[in-house]
């Protein structure tokens, strides 16, 4: 039996792994390489690792695995978990199947996008989620920022920081009175006009094109999607989400699921940074080694 499962390798799953590996754990990484940063070529504000390519950051955890022989890794997709009377079995879409007393998922979000057509071509090429993550590389240009949900107007607001030139497109949705102040109050122009399409070259905007002939200039920009969790596995194992989205857990990623612990953005959605979803890992990683001391399972004696 292993001692803790992983399921899924961003940030806060390989930070998790590192972790449980140093501590002498058996465990394994499952994960399908399905990570939503493989979009862009940038990954900034990690310190020591600023500007890291997303796939180099992953080689590097990996690079350093290989230290530890009590870490196993594998490229597949966890499709279904099932609890025992102790541990899980795990069960694979490649067909592996094992037992864990442990699990961490570790499976981070994905994004639903405002209905705007062609917005993913630009996607991490010009088009970003946020602004810690790619304002500086924006800085004083013209920007858009797309899409309504509830953080869009902070975005908004936070956003002149990086950018007084920008323009704040609803696609459609006409504003709440309170919502129109906060924009006077910035000195912020919106455009409520839905969008028709976006034009550039290489995923780099030029134009945006709105439904009532408007064409306006934009050299990039950020987008407020909605991030929901990127597997039911937690759900379906009884997991309810919090008011934010993530699986409800307590501040180191326990749940009330005996052995089930939740890391990184499967936790807590925002703020959604590298360094933040790596912290998480380790955090959970530690929570999951001191149940097992607890339960009297010791760490591995297997040497290279
Ligand atoms: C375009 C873009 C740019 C960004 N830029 C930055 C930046 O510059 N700086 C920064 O700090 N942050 C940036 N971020 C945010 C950062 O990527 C996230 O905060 C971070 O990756 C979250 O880590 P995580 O481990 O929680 O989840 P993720 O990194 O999303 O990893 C989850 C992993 O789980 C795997 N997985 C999911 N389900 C399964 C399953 N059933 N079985 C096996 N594997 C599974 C996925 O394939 C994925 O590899 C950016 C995000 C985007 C989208």
């Amino acid at each position: 039996m292993k001692d803790c499962t992983i399921v899924g390798g961003g940030p806060s799953g390989l930070s998790a792994t590192l972790v449980l590996g140093r501590a002498r754990r058996n465990v394994i990484l499952v994960d399908n390489n399905e990570a939503r940063n493989k979009v862009t070529s940038a990954a900034n504000g990690f310190v020591t690792r600023d500007g890291i390519k997303p796939a180099e950051f992953r080689e590097q955890a990996h690079k350093e695995f290989s230290e530890y022989p009590t870490i196993e890794t594998m490229e597949d997709k966890v499709v279904k978990i099932e609890k025992l009377k102790e541990g899980f079995i795990i069960k694979t879409q490649l067909g592996k199947e094992w037992t864990t007393r442990k699990v961490i998922l570790a499976t981070g979000v994905k994004e639903k996008f405002p209905n705007i057509p062609n917005l993913r071509d630009f996607y991490g090429k010009s088009i970003y989620n946020c602004p810690y993550c790619d304002g500086w590389e924006l800085r004083d240009k013209p920007l858009a920022l797309f899409g309504i949900v509830n953080y869009t107007f902070h975005t908004a607001e936070i956003l002149r920081n990086w950018s007084q030139d920008l323009i704040v497109f609803t696609n459609g949705q006409e504003l709440t009175k309170s919502q129109a102040q906060r924009m006077k109050k910035s000195k912020l122009r919106v455009e409520t006009s839905p969008v028709l399409l976006l034009t550039g070259k290489d995923g780099i905007l030029q134009k945006v094109e709105l439904e009532n002939g408007l064409v306006i200039d934009r050299v990039g920009g950020f987008v407020t999607p909605e991030l929901v969790q990127a597997t039911e596995l937690g759900t379906k194992l009884g997991l309810k989400l919090n008011d934010k989205g993530g699986h409800h857990s307590d501040e180191v990623g326990n749940t009330k699921i005996d052995g089930l612990f939740v890391a990184g953005e499967a936790s807590n959605i925002y703020p959604s940074q590298l360094i933040i979803a790596a912290a998480s890992g380790a955090e959970t990683a530690m929570a999951v080694n001191v149940e097992l001391t607890h339960e009297g399972v010791l760490g591995s004696q297997k040497h290279i």
